[in-house]
């Protein structure tokens, strides 16, 4: 018999309900053991619960470990907090994986293969800012704090060169802006540098490029990076960059990975402008969904759904209205669905 895999699944807002329910379809058609304890986040869930990230929500997460979540509007007003950011948080999600990769070909960038990860709980996301009133002007003067922690950076960085080995990568590329941010972005450059002199050396190349000269040499050659590991706001800018390369976010699934859970999802928001519509492409969440697959050791599975899509998209030419093609999402489902 099967074991059952506990994991949470939070349809959230907008299109959300609709791509959640094509990933469903893949999973069930691909037998994948998971044993879903369904709740809610988001804006919908403000009117039922009084909160986007209710008690139930987080204490079914911190129960199963492990998450598939479509997109969460924040109410803007109210003094809601993002209720991504508060998961990441919550369960110390401290490594965010955007893996990128050619699934139509023929495109500007073909044939592209590239991981971005990045820091997820510090530097100048940390919110810490203010402003300084100089006479009368409140706003004369605005100020940020970043913080970077070794025992942060060593564990992104450790996670990082892991994934390097476990997945077969031949170079990791260190993004830093330490020539001008020497403390801020130089401790994670230094500590990545020690980590890879005193652990990895021998089992992957390693190289380090700054942030500016990193973007530019994304868009004139991408094919010279294998996987990028960098602070949380230059991870922010280059994961959509890499994205931007290989079909743009409907395409783009990620992965929130911590201490205390593993949350997966696709990159694009809840798309109110389709919501509701039946268009939606559910492509970069049975990506994530892929990934959950990886995450706990079912690969079989997750190449046969990669492989799947691949023949849906390339073979049967079948797509959605975003792609150039034609298909609603229940046809889109169905076409996958037959080809697993
Ligand atoms: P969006 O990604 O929702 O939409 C941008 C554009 O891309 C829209 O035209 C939309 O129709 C299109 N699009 C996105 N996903 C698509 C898909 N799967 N198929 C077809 N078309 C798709 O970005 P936005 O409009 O800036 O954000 C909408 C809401 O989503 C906001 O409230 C934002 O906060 C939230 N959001 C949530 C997450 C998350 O939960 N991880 C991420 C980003 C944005």
């Amino acid at each position: 018999m099967t074991t059952l895999i506990p994991a949470t699944l939070i349809p959230g807002d907008g299109i959300g309900p609709e791509i959640i329910d094509a990933t469903l379809a893949a999973l069930d058609a691909l037998k994948a053991p998971f044993a879903w304890d369904r709740q809610i986040a988001g804006l919908e869930c403000v009117k039922q619960a009084g909160d986007p990230l209710p008690q139930a929500t987080l204490d079914s997460i911190r129960r199963t470990r492990l998450a598939l979540k479509g997109p969460l509007e924040t109410p803007s007003g109210g003094g809601y907090r993002s209720s991504n950011v508060r998961l990441r948080e919550e369960f110390k999600l401290y490594a965010n994986l955007r893996p990128a990769q050619t699934i139509i070909p023929g495109g500007r960038f073909d044939k592209i293969d590239l991981v971005v990860v990045r820091e997820n709980l510090e530097g100048l996301y940390i919110g810490h800012e203010h402003f300084v009133q100089i006479d009368d002007d409140p706003h004369a003067v605005a100020m940020a704090t970043g913080i970077n922690t070794r025992a942060g950076s060593r564990r992104l960085l450790e996670f990082a060169f892991e994934h390097a080995v476990a997945t077969g990568r031949k170079k990791v590329t260190i993004v830093h802006k330490a020539n001008i941010m020497k403390a801020l972005t130089g401790i994670f450059l230094e500590t990545g540098l020690e980590l890879y002199e005193r652990k990895y050396k021998g089992q992957f190349e390693l190289d380090t490029v700054i942030i500016d000269a990193c973007a530019m040499k994304l868009v004139l050659n991408p094919w010279q990076f294998d996987m990028l590991v960098t602070t949380n706001l230059f991870g922010d800018i280059l994961s959509d960059l890499v994205a931007g390369l290989v079909g743009g976010l409907g395409m783009a699934p990620g992965a929130n990975i911590g201490a205390d859970a593993a949350i997966f999802e696709a990159v694009h928001g809840s798309a109110p402008d389709i919501a509701g519509k039946g268009i939606a492409n559910p492509t970069a969440l049975l990506l994530a969904a892929a990934m959950m697959l990886d995450h706990v050791q079912l690969t079989e599975k997750a190449t046969q759904l990669r492989q799947a899509l691949d023949a849906t998209l390339n073979i049967d030419k079948v797509r959605t209205g975003d792609l150039g093609g034609k298909a609603n999402t229940a046809e889109f489902t169905q076409a996958l669905v037959s080809r697993i």
